[in-house]
């Protein structure tokens, strides 16, 4: 089984979490928005082979920088279908660039087909944004969560445009069958044992909301 290394540049004001995953092909796992030097700085220190750009969904705190670094690093940017269209539409309404006063021009961003990528699942989660996607590494055990669910039994918000909350508690009961040991999630800290029972938490938590 081939090595995965996770290297973690967090989030600093309103950027999401970045994630530099060093496996069968070297990628980043979302864009942040402005830390993209301490990014590409981080990606140097490990390698200049990076095959991609996977942005978990389509908000403006994940993907504000994303054309910088897809220049910078010389990867392609790629997301769920839903989340590319409205990313290469330029769809401010659903992307909230406005609200963060960073109005983001359409991005060419591919779609991501596969079902799997570099040995990771690539899992439909739906409930934060309507094409929202997680990563899940089986054999590592390893899960990037985007804004589905973080650490200590915290969830992303359902109340933002193509938010569902009901997505999101299918999404978060899935997730918490799976077996999952360490969580990168895009905002907050990074678990790096028993984040099964993490998740666990958070469905708890949705079930008596809901
Ligand atoms: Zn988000």
């Amino acid at each position: 089984m081939s090595k995965v290394n996770i290297h973690e540049v967090l989030g600093r004001g309103y950027s999401s979490n970045v994630f530099f995953v060093e496996s069968e092909k070297n990628f980043l796992v979302d864009a942040g928005m402005g830390i993209s030097t301490q990014i590409v700085n981080q990606v140097r220190k490990v390698s200049e082979d990076i095959h991609r750009i996977i942005l978990t969904h389509r908000h403006v705190d994940h993907v504000g920088d994303a054309k910088k670094l897809s220049q910078d690093l010389n990867a392609p940017l790629y997301a769920s279908e839903k989340e590319a269209e409205a990313l290469r539409s330029g769809d401010d309404r659903t992307v909230m660039g406005s609200n963060f006063g960073r109005r983001i021009p359409p991005l060419e961003v591919n779609k991501l087909d596969e079902r799997e990528y570099s040995g990771f699942k690539v899992l439909k989660t739906p409930g934060h944004t309507e094409d929202s996607i997680c990563l899940y590494h089986p054999g590592e055990k390893i899960l990037l969560s985007g804004d589905t669910v973080f650490s200590h039994g915290s969830v992303g918000r359902t109340d933002l445009p193509t938010g569902n909350s009901k997505e999101l508690q299918g999404s978060v009961e899935r997730l918490s069958r799976l077996d999952v040991n360490s969580l990168y999630p895009g905002h907050m800290s990074v678990v790096r044992e028993g984040a099964h029972d993490h998740i666990q938490r958070a469905l708890t938590g949705l079930k008596f909301l809901l």
